[in-house]
C-alpha cells in the first residue's frame, strides 16, 4: 500500500505532497491510520536540519492521533480500531537494560519517528507496538496529539525526580511545554510558580494553575522566591542566568531541563552547600505515557490547541516560526 504524506526536500523547504510505499510490517509492528498530528518544536529543528541528523525527503510529524488498521502477527495487546497515540520514539530493542527496566525512552537504539524514517504528517505511519498508546475514550482525540511529546516530556520529570504534592513547583517559560507542566503541577497538589519574561502571559498562566507568577526579567523579583522551591522545570531551549534559579531553590531541590539549551555555565558552590542536583529526561517511557493520560483523564487536561487541516501544512509551519502559536498547533486530517 502507498502513503501519502507532506515532505520536504531540503532544509527550511515547504512541505509537498509526496507517496511512498509501505514497507511490510514486522510481526510486533502496527500501521496507524493517522486522524491527527501535532507540530512540535522539534519538527522544525529537525526541518531545518538544527542538528544535522535530518534526512529528505523529510517527513516529520511526531504528536501522532491515529486507529490500528493493521497489526503484526504478534501484537495481542491492541486491536483493530483502537485509538492510540505515537510521539517521539516508535520503537526500542525490548532487550537491553533500559528497556528490560521499564525505561524504553532510554534505549541506545530508541527509533524516532521522525529520524531516518517517515512520521506522521501523512495518512498512515507504522511503528512497534510498544509505542502505539492506547488512548483513554475520556479524552478529546482531536487534542491529545501534544500529550504524546511536549506532555510526556513536562510529566516525566514528575515521576523522575520524585516530586510529591507537598512540594513546590517553579516552571521556567510558558510556551507549548510550559503551558502543560503548570496543568501538571497543580493537579499533581504542588504549589506552583510560573517564571516567564512575558508579563502579558501571567493572567493565562495563573488559569492553567500557577498560584504565583514572576517576571524572569527581573532579578529582583527572582530573589524573592530564593530558597523555596522544590523544582524548577526548564521548558526554554536558550540560556538564563541559571545561577538566580539554582538561587530559587530549596536544600536538595532539582534544576531539570527538558528544553534543547546550549552548554549551559554555573556556579558549582551553592549547588553543594545546598545538595542541590541537575537533571535531564527524553520524553517518557510508553507506561508513564499511559499513566500520563489517566492522569489526564482524571483531571481535565489537556493542551491549549490550534487547528489547521494537515494541506495547510505550510501555513502552520509559518505560524510556529512565527513565534505565535498558542500553545500547540495540531494538523487534522479529514
Ligand atoms: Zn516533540
Ligand atoms: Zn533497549
Amino acid at each position: 500500500m502507498n502513503i501519502q504524506a507532506y515532505a520536504a526536500a531540503e532544509p527550511k523547504a515547504d512541505f509537498k505532497p509526496f507517496e511512498y510505499k509501505a514497507a511490510d510490517l514486522g510481526p510486533h509492528e502496527v500501521l496507524v491510520a493517522v486522524e491527527h498530528c501535532g507540530i512540535c518544536h522539534s519538527d522544525l529543528s529537525m526541518l531545518d536540519n538544527d542538528w544535522g541528523i535530518t534526512t529528505y525527503p523529510f517527513v516529520g510529524g511526531h504528536e501522532i492521533v491515529g486507529t490500528v488498521l493493521w497489526k503484526g502477527d504478534d501484537v495481542r495487546h491492541l486491536q483493530l480500531g483502537q485509538k492510540v497515540g505515537v510521539g517521539w520514539s516508535s520503537g526500542s530493542c525490548m532487550h537491553c537494560r533500559e528497556c528490560m527496566s521499564g525505561h524504553h525512552n532510554r534505549c541506545s537504539t530508541v527509533e524516532a519517528t521522525i529520524v531516518g524514517r517517515h512520521g506522521g504528517f501523512a495518512s498512515h505511519v507504522v511503528c512497534k507496538s510498544e509505542w502505539a498508546i492506547p488512548i483513554p475514550a475520556a479524552l478529546d482525540a482531536s487534542k491529545v496529539g501534544p500529550m504524546f511529546c511536549g506532555g510526556l516530556t513536562v510529566f516525566n520529570p514528575f515521576i523522575e525526580a520524585d516530586i510529591r504534592p507537598t512540594q513546590r513547583v517553579g516552571v521556567v517559560g510558558i510556551g507549548g511545554l510550559g503551558h502543560l507542566a503548570l496543568q501538571f503541577a497543580r493537579a499533581w497538589g504542588c504549589e506552583v510558580t510560573a517564571f516567564s519574561g512575558s508579563p502579558a502571559k501571567e493572567e493565562e498562566a495563573r488559569s492553567m494553575g500557577a498560584h504565583h507568577f514572576v517576571n524572569s526579567r527581573d532579578p529582583k523579583a527572582l530573589e524573592k522566591v530564593r530558597g523555596s522551591l522544590d523544582m524548577v522545570l526548564v521548558t526554554v531551549n536558550v540560556n538564563l542566568d541559571w545561577n538566580a534559579y539554582i538561587n530559587t531553590l530549596r536544600p536538595a531541590g532539582t534544576l531539570y531541563f527538558v528544553g534543547a539549551v546550549p552548554p549551559v555555565e554555573f556556579e558549582v558552590m551553592p549547588m553543594i552547600m545546598g545538595a542541590k542536583r541537575i537533571m535531564a529526561s527524553p520524553t517518557g517511557s510508553p507506561a508513564t505515557a499511559a499513566d500520563m493520560l489517566e492522569f489526564c483523564a482524571r483531571h481535565n487536561i489537556a493542551p491549549v490547541t490550534e487547528h489547521f487541516p494537515m494541506e495547510k501544512i505550510n501555513d502552520a509551519f509559518d505560524h510556529l516560526r512565527s513565534g505565535k502559536a498558542r500553545y500547540r498547533i495540531v494538523l487534522d486530517r479529514n
